[in-house]
Formats: C-alpha cells, sequence, structure tokens
C-alpha cells in the first residue's frame, strides 16, 4: 500500500511512502503517521491521499508510525486545505498544521480529555464591598472581580477569553468566598438548551433576513450573503437566529469573528444563547482546553463554533451555515506561516459543504460588495439601528480652516468644539471614545539645532517618544532607547512632533480633571486580560473617558457612549497602499457607529487636515454606497483589487542579498509578461518599509486577471526560490493585504 504524504515542512507538494503490512490496517486517510524526511528520521505526515505506484526514480521509504486513532481531518477538510494550498502557494504540511489546535500538535495521538459541561463564574453578594481592599496587592485578582461585578455570571469560557492567564485569580477569588464557579450539565450534542434571556423579536428589516436565510438553509445548498446592516441593526442577533435554524436541522455552524479579547460580549451572546453547543477556538485558552474543545466539535458534541481565523478549519460536523463576522476586517489575513485569508476560505468551505455562508458588515470589504453587484453574493441590507434608534451626528473639525483663522490648532490634538463637546458630555454623565490611530506620546523627535532626527538604527521609520516609559522606541522591532533631554549630536533642544494616544490621554486629563480617563493601546493594556479589564470598567462606567488606538473600533456596545471624537482621521490616508482610503472609510465609520447605541442620542466630530477627501467626507454621511461607488471606480480605473489578482513577492536579505535575489526573481518572470495584458509586474522596488529589524526588504508585485497568470509566475520563480542568490528568503503572499 502507497499513501501520499504532506509532510509537516516548508515545503511544496505531497511525498509518497509504503505502507508496512502491520500498519495498513490503521493506517487512513486524515490520520497523522511518522515519517523519514530528509535528515529528519520522524518527520509528522498527514496522509491525504494514496498512491498505485511510486513516482518515477524514487526509492520508497516506509512510513514509521500512525499517530491517531481516528482520522483528524474529514474528506472535507482535505478539499479546503488542498484548495488552500493551491490557490494560496504554501506548503501542506504548514497548513495542515496550523489547522489543527496547538494542544493537539504536540500530541502524539489524539486521546480525549474529560467531557465537561459548561461552567459558570459568577461574583458572590460579598464581592462588591471587597473589591476595594483588594486594591494594590491582588492586582490580578482585582481586575477579574472587577469584570465579573460587570458582568454577572458568565460563562467561564468567556472569563477565559477575557484573561487568559485569570486561573489562579479566580481560585483565589473562590477560596476568599468573592466568586464561585458552578457547572452545568451537557446536553446531549444536537438538542437545544433553553435560552437564557428571551430572545428580542426580529425587527420587520431582521425578519426580511431571515426569511430569505431560512429558504436558502431550506434549500441545503451553496447559497453565499452579504448582509451588509448599520452599525448597531442587529447582525448578531440574525447569525443567532440563522444557527437556531441550522441546528433545528441537526447540523452545525461556525462563526469567525476578528478578536475574541477585544469582544468578549460576543462569545458570551453566543453561549447565553446555545449553552454547551457552543466551542471557542481562540488563543485566550491554554493549549489544552483549545484541544478539548476542538474534539468537542470532531465528536459532533459541539455543534457550532466560535472562533479566530484559524477556525475557519475547525471540525465542524455537518455544517450548514458559516458565519464572518465584521468581514472587512483585516484580523482575517494570516501574516505568518502560510498566508490565507480566513473570510475567503470560509466562502470556499461554505462551496464545498453546500453550505449557507454570511458575511457580516456595516462597512463590507471592497472585494465582497463587488461580489454582491456581480450577483455571486446575495446582499442583504439593514439599513436601520435596532428600535428606530438614529445614527449619531457626524461632524467635521476642519484643522486647517482653524489655523488659517489664527488658532493653534496644537497638531490636531483637542480642538475648541471637540475640546468644549468632551466637556459638556463629560458634565452630563454620559461617556466619550477617542480615537486616534498612533501609540506614544510623540511621533518624532528632532534637535531644533542641529535638525537630528530619532531614528531606528535597525529599521527605516523614527523612533517614538513613550514619555511615561521616558524611551524612545521602535513600533516595529521594540527597540527602546533612553531619552535624552538635549541632542546627543550638538547638544541642541529637541522637540517632539505628532500625538499619540499617550499624549491625547493627558490632554483630556488636563481639560477635565475630574473626569476617569483610561488608554487602550498596546502599551496600557500588556494582556489580553487587561484589555478585558478596562473594557469592563468602561462599560461598568467606572471610566468616562476612553482613548486609543483601533482597539476601540471594533464592535464595542456600550449603551453610555454619546460622543466619539477622531483626534486625526488622516493618519491611515497617507499609507502607500491602495486599500488606504477604504481602511479611513472602515475605521471612522466603525468608530463611530459606537456612539448613541443606548438611548440618547450620539455625536461624533472628526478632525481632518482633509475634509474633502471622500473616504472622511462620506463617512460623515454614513454614505457607503457613494463610498464604495467612488472607490470602485478608481480602483477599476489603476486596476486594483477586485479587478485584478495580486500577488506579491517578499524578499528578505542583507542589501546586495536581497536586491540580486528579487533581480533574479524579476529576470525569471520575465517570461510570463508577454501574454497580453493577462500578467504585470510592478518593480522589483525596495519596499515602502525598506529595513526592518536590520533586514533589507525588496518587493515584487505580479497583478493578473486571475489565479491562473499568478500560479504560471510562481511556477517561473519556484526555481529560483529553491536556491534563492545571496541568501536572501522569499516569501509568497496571494491577495496581499500588507503593502509596506
Ligand atoms: P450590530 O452587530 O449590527 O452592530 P448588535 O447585534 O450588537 O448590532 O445589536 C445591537 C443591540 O441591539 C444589542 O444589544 C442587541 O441585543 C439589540 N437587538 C438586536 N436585535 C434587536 C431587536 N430585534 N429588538 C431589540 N433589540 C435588539
Ligand atoms: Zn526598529
Amino acid at each position: 500500500m502507497l499513501v501520499r504524504v504532506a509532510v509537516a515542512a516548508a515545503v511544496r507538494g505531497t511525498y509518497t511512502y509504503s505502507v508496512p503490512a502491520a500498519l495498513e490496517p490503521t493506517v487512513g486517510l486524515g490520520r497523522r503517521v511518522a515519517v523519514p524526511f530528509g535528515r529528519s528520521r520522524r518527520a509528522t505526515g498527514y496522509v491525504v491521499g494514496f498512491a498505485e505506484a511510486p513516482p518515477e526514480g524514487v526509492e520508497l521509504r516506509d512510513i514509521a508510525a500512525v499517530l491517531d486513532a481516528f482520522p483528524l481531518f474529514t474528506p472535507d477538510l482535505l478539499d479546503l486545505i488542498g484548495w488552500a494550498e493551491s490557490y494560496y502557494l504554501t506548503p501542506p504540511g504548514e497548513l495542515y498544521r496550523a489547522a489543527l489546535p496547538p494542544g493537539l500538535n504536540a500530541r502524539a495521538g489524539a486521546d480525549a480529555p474529560r467531557r465537561r459541561g459548561v461552567e459558570y463564574a459568577a461574583p458572590t453578594s460579598e464581592a462588591a464591598a471587597a473589591l476595594p481592599a483588594l486594591g494594590r496587592r491582588a492586582r490580578g485578582q482585582h481586575a477579574v472581580l472587577e469584570y465579573l461585578l460587570a458582568r454577572g455570571r458568565i460563562p467561564l469560557e468567556e472569563l477565559r477569553a477575557a484573561f487568559p492567564s485569570g486561573r489562579a485569580a479566580l481560585s483565589a477569588l473562590c477560596q476568599k468566598g468573592l466568586a464561585r464557579v458552578d457547572a452545568e450539565t451537557p446536553l446531549p450534542g444536537g438538542l437545544l438548551p433553553e435560552a437564557a434571556s428571551a430572545p428580542p423579536e426580529p425587527s420587520p428589516e431582521q425578519a426580511r433576513a431571515l426569511a430569505e436565510l431560512a429558504g436558502a438553509l431550506e434549500a441545503r445548498a451553496f447559497a453565499p450573503f452579504l448582509l451588509h446592516g448599520v452599525t448597531g441593526s442587529g447582525k448578531t442577533e440574525v447569525y443567532l437566529r440563522t444557527i437556531e435554524l441550522a441546528l433545528r436541522q441537526g447540523r452545525g455552524a461556525l462563526v469567525l469573528v476578528p478578536e475574541i479579547a477585544l469582544t468578549p460580549q460576543l462569545a458570551g451572546r453566543f453561549r447565553a444563547r446555545f449553552a454547551g453547543a457552543v466551542a471557542l477556538l481562540h488563543s485566550g485558552l491554554s493549549d489544552r482546553e483549545r484541544h478539548a474543545e476542538w474534539l468537542r466539535l470532531r465528536r459532533g458534541e459541539a455543534r457550532i463554533c466560535v472562533g479566530v481565523r484559524s477556525a475557519v478549519f475547525a471540525p465542524v460536523q455537518d455544517l450548514a451555515v458559516l458565519v464572518v463576522d465584521e468581514e472587512h476586517d483585516p484580523s482575517f489575513k494570516q501574516e505568518e506561516g502560510p498566508a490565507y485569508q480566513a473570510r475567503d476560505l470560509a466562502v470556499v468551505r461554505a462551496k464545498q459543504a453546500g453550505a449557507v455562508c454570511v458575511l457580516g458588515s456595516a462597512t463590507p470589504s471592497l472585494e465582497s460588495i463587488e461580489n454582491a453587484r456581480r450577483g455571486r453574493y446575495r446582499l442583504l441590507e439593514l439599513r436601520n439601528r435596532v428600535d428606530d434608534r438614529p445614527l449619531p451626528s457626524v461632524e467635521i473639525v476642519d484643522l486647517g480652516a482653524l489655523r488659517r483663522g489664527g488658532l493653534a490648532v496644537g497638531e490636531g490634538l483637542l480642538s475648541p468644539p471637540l475640546a468644549a463637546a468632551l466637556a459638556e458630555t463629560t458634565a452630563r454623565g454620559q461617556q466619550a471614545i477617542l480615537f486616534l490611530n498612533r501609540r506614544g506620546f510623540q511621533t518624532l523627535v528632532v534637535c531644533e539645532a542641529c535638525g537630528r532626527e530619532e531614528r531606528c538604527p535597525s529599521c527605516s521609520v523614527s523612533l517614538t517618544y513613550h514619555r511615561r516609559r521616558g524611551v524612545l522606541l521602535c513600533h516595529y522591532c521594540g527597540r527602546v532607547e533612553r531619552i535624552t533631554a538635549a541632542c546627543p549630536t550638538c547638544g541642541g533642544p529637541r522637540r517632539g512632533v505628532g500625538v499619540g494616544t499617550e499624549q491625547v490621554e493627558a490632554a483630556v486629563r488636563d481639560l477635565v480633571p475630574s473626569a476617569r480617563v483610561a488608554r487602550l493601546d498596546r502599551d496600557a493594556v500588556g494582556s489580553v486580560g487587561d484589555v478585558a479589564g478596562v473594557l469592563a470598567r468602561f462599560a461598568n462606567r467606572e471610566v468616562d473617558v476612553l482613548v486609543g488606538t483601533q482597539m476601540v473600533t471594533k464592535g464595542h456596545d456600550f449603551p453610555g457612549v454619546t460622543l466619539v471624537g477622531v483626534i486625526l482621521a488622516d493618519t491611515a490616508l497617507a499609507l502607500p497602499d491602495f486599500r488606504a482610503a477604504e481602511r479611513t472609510f472602515q475605521l471612522l465609520t466603525q468608530v463611530a457607529g459606537r456612539a448613541g447605541r443606548g438611548s440618547e442620542a450620539g455625536r461624533v466630530l472628526i478632525q481632518t487636515w482633509n475634509p474633502t477627501s471622500p473616504a472622511i467626507a462620506c463617512a460623515v454621511l454614513h454614505d457607503y454606497a457613494g463610498f464604495a461607488e467612488a472607490e470602485l471606480a478608481s480602483r477599476r480605473a489603476l486596476q486594483w483589487p477586485p479587478f485584478t489578482r495580486l500577488l506579491a513577492v517578499r524578499v528578505e536579505g542583507d542589501g546586495p542579498g536581497a536586491r540580486a535575489c528579487a533581480e533574479a526573481l524579476a529576470e525569471a518572470a520575465r517570461p510570463a509578461l508577454s501574454s497580453g495584458g493577462a500578467l504585470a509586474m510592478l518593480g522589483p522596488a525596495p519596499a515602502a518599509l525598506e529595513r526592518l529589524r536590520g533586514r533589507s526588504r525588496w518587493h515584487l508585485l505580479f497583478s493578473g486577471n486571475g489565479p491562473e497568470p499568478l500560479r504560471r509566475v510562481h511556477h517561473l520563480l519556484a526555481p529560483v526560490v529553491r536556491r534563492p542568490p545571496g541568501g536572501a528568503t522569499v516569501r509568497f503572499d496571494v491577495d496581499p493585504y500588507s503593502m509596506l
């Protein structure tokens, strides 16, 4: 017997091995095997098929062992990964590895941890009074208890998502009698649990969308939908009810979300509705827990998976519906290891499974809206917020006009209109969110005498000044330098330019000393647990003003927020990236959508130097359609996606090495370029971020009229990649997101 094996190594294609007679009864499709590979005597491999005869001129070797008692990959997942391998031009072994939970990868033999019921954590009646006393000495316990007090009785999973390392803190709280954990016995697979709270009656718009989705589920055939619903229109309720229908058919569901840590409420809503039928897959869980959740899905005990990017490979049985929430979010793109796009793979998986696929967003990606326009996706629209709440009113603060009027705008920190709105909002006891996509205090430090700029020696970027830590920091490689008062070159005085979130926080404290201010960015919150703590305090209205990076723009639902301020809308506009306008529009619309979700109407102020830029002007008018139309026209004119397909080839090495390799790749690609406009090459050129961590970076960008020409050029490049000149490394990125 011969098997085809994908080896867990950075190699393309599969390898054929023979199976010793003793192993024949246990070997099978989708199981892992140990195989000799290269110099390794036992590499992990995945059986992806059988072979009649060995390839020409190959000396067959035996597999050494079969590692699993049952297939880890069912045929549908083998098909999906097979598709991904050929589309994303990646080594299959890396995809198989990425598809398994880390706990399972480490283990030989998939033994099953005990089946557990759903556990809940809750604060006890003594908790609120005891919280202040926990204060300084037990910061971890304080944060966990604070969260519990804000959220009440919640599934343990949600707490783990919020505080990945909060286990010890929770046990300590239980021992002190401040929290308790209780268990609910698991339901037999497929049974519907009683909902914890009565779900809201669907609005007419929701009902219309649901009727279409129900029809598609009945038909039991592939049906892709784009659910375009404004912020606060109740998209999640549509997902929940669609999944309920799938469960009634005895089938399963897969829900992909951008980042569970940033939106722990979302996981909580699925748990509240479906209890033990939900398995969560995300990096907040321990390896063991992820393994256990994965097995519950594989065995059909849990029929619904809610997870991040890599959960697109989750072994949900009998898949009826796939949901991708916030489908426009860049976090669905895997940037390290195998470079896949989970949203796109979800559509492929739905097609292969004959399932319904729902891509949901208030700001659909241009790829998805173009698919809807071409009739490939059915468009479902929710144009109104639930309960007839109005969308917030959005106003521009034109920084250029203010400056021309003689006002020192302080680089647009807190303009007079925004300062007034902030003071008024906090005076009324309402909450505000201030958004700026730059960390630190000042983004650049220059010497006023000699003009010396502090730059990172390893990366081609300037260093950011972080005042609280008293350091200059490289946001790309993490290099830290102590800051000195005087210029190291000439001893002259130094000046900081460019506002970061740390400075915004300080400005708010100056402006409204009574306001309780918190900051949400990667400096202020070191761990996932801190994120949840800050969000819980904000939800609990112990914080009045939340300042942060794009972390504050995610799908949060804080009814107390009536003001959203955008400190500088232009930060993303200037990036050398064809998606710069799209990203700007999405961020502005999403952050604006955090305002006015409760009974009080919301107000949004956007500070900008570019008030007429379409991305900003359309966000002010809540005009998604207008933005999409203008942007699609410009993408078509310039031949960018979705009107073309891109393949980025990224080369890294020492200066001359990277250059030599990039030039050799360009030379090898040349024969593919003459084919009548089907394929174009940009570069080779130094990347926008020319140096990173001391390595030089060069890029080639191929744009083709479909996947086929890109595959052809990949084929031509393969020999160069196998022996890259100058010792450089080469990486392929299909449908790239990062243009830096
Ligand atoms: P979106 O994801 O579209 O921004 P959500 O699904 O978070 O919106 O819904 C916003 C809020 O409205 C949530 O608190 C949700 O429970 C509530 N909601 C959803 N549908 C309804 C409805 N039909 N009636 C009343 N409230 C609803
Ligand atoms: Zn650096």
